[in-house]
């Protein structure tokens, strides 16, 4: 019995110790990159499918550290929405896109027809301050609420929707809009639509990516479009890889699409320049 025990820990610890160490260890250089160019944006082209001319980009955190290379966004978000990194992390982000914002404008002359959406972790819909860092930005950098998008998780709206109205309400009153990110993969809860200020569902990649060739997930995308109509919400649809999906959607009623068939998430000059060919 011993024996056996033994084996099954000797299995278990090492891939633990070198999970912990892991984890220790992108703790440890985030923190210290935290606010320096190490950590910087992809700005991935929102088109909108009617027209078929870009409306805007999601700012996506890229971290290239000099030792470790790029690590996935996946893991890094996750560490830093352990250890506390997480709010110090996105602000850091809607500033550098809203930075983007204001020197795109300087640089073609006029303001440019496009906005940007940015990601908020669902453990910061606890945090009163929120708000304030949003209004802030955009004071600092001249830029108008309007072009402002904030993406949100179902899961962090569904924690506390009581607390999440409020929250939400202020972000609002900056005139930013609202998108629930990642709909569709939860346990949606269809009333919080109704009583949540929300203007935007993003449609999940899970299920576009195999719309065209699976009936249950095109009926699911449906279902969804029709539901955004009679609530009045925008909806935009992530993930769309191929041609066929984009016509799909577009048949559909879907206002905006977002993918590599479009484009991949881009940096630096990509971006404008992309910005400016698709009709900023
Ligand atoms: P997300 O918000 O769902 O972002 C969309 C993800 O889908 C991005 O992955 C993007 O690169 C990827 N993607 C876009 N088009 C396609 C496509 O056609 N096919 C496929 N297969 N993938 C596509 P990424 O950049 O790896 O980001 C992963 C997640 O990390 C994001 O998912 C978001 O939840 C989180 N994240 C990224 N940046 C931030 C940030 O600044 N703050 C917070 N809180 N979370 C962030
Ligand atoms: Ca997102
Ligand atoms: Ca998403
Ligand atoms: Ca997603």
């Amino acid at each position: 019995k011993l024996a056996k025990r033994t084996r099954r820990v000797e299995c278990y610890r090492p891939a633990a110790l070198q999970d912990a160490h892991r984890r220790f260890l992108v703790e440890t250089e985030l923190r210290h990159d935290l606010g320096s160019g190490a950590l910087h944006l992809a700005l991935q082209p929102l088109i909108d499918l009617g027209s078929n001319r870009i409306c805007g980009f999601e700012a996506l955190a890229r971290w290239q550290h000099w030792r470790l290379g790029a690590v996935s966004p996946v893991e890094f978000i996750a560490v830093a929405e352990d250890s506390g990194l997480i709010a110090a992390l996105d602000s850091q982000m809607m500033d550098c896109a809203l930075a983007t914002l204001a020197a795109w404008d300087e640089r073609a002359g006029r303001t440019l027809d496009v906005g940007v959406a940015i990601n908020l972790s669902a453990v910061e819909l606890t945090n009163e301050d929120v708000s304030e860092r949003v209004a802030d930005a955009l004071r600092r950098h001249g830029i108008q609420g309007q072009r402002l998008t904030v993406e949100l998780t179902e899961s962090a709206i569904l924690a506390d929707p009581a607390k999440a109205a409020e929250v939400l309400d202020r972000i609002k009153a900056t005139g930013a809009r609202i998108a629930m990110d990642d709909f569709g993969t939860g346990y949606s809860n269809l009333a919080l639509l109704r009583r949540l200020p929300i203007d935007i569902l993003k449609i999940d990649r899970s299920l576009i990516g195999d719309m065209p060739t699976d009936p249950d997930k095109a009926a699911i995308v449906r279902a969804i479009l029709s539901l955004a109509q009679a609530l009045g919400l925008r909806v935009t649809a992530e993930g769309v890889e191929t041609a066929e999906t984009a016509r799909l959607l577009a048949i559909l009623g879907c206002n905006v699409g977002q993918g590599y068939h479009f484009a991949r998430p881009l940096e630096g000059d990509a971006a404008y320049e992309f910005a400016l060919a698709r009709g900023a």
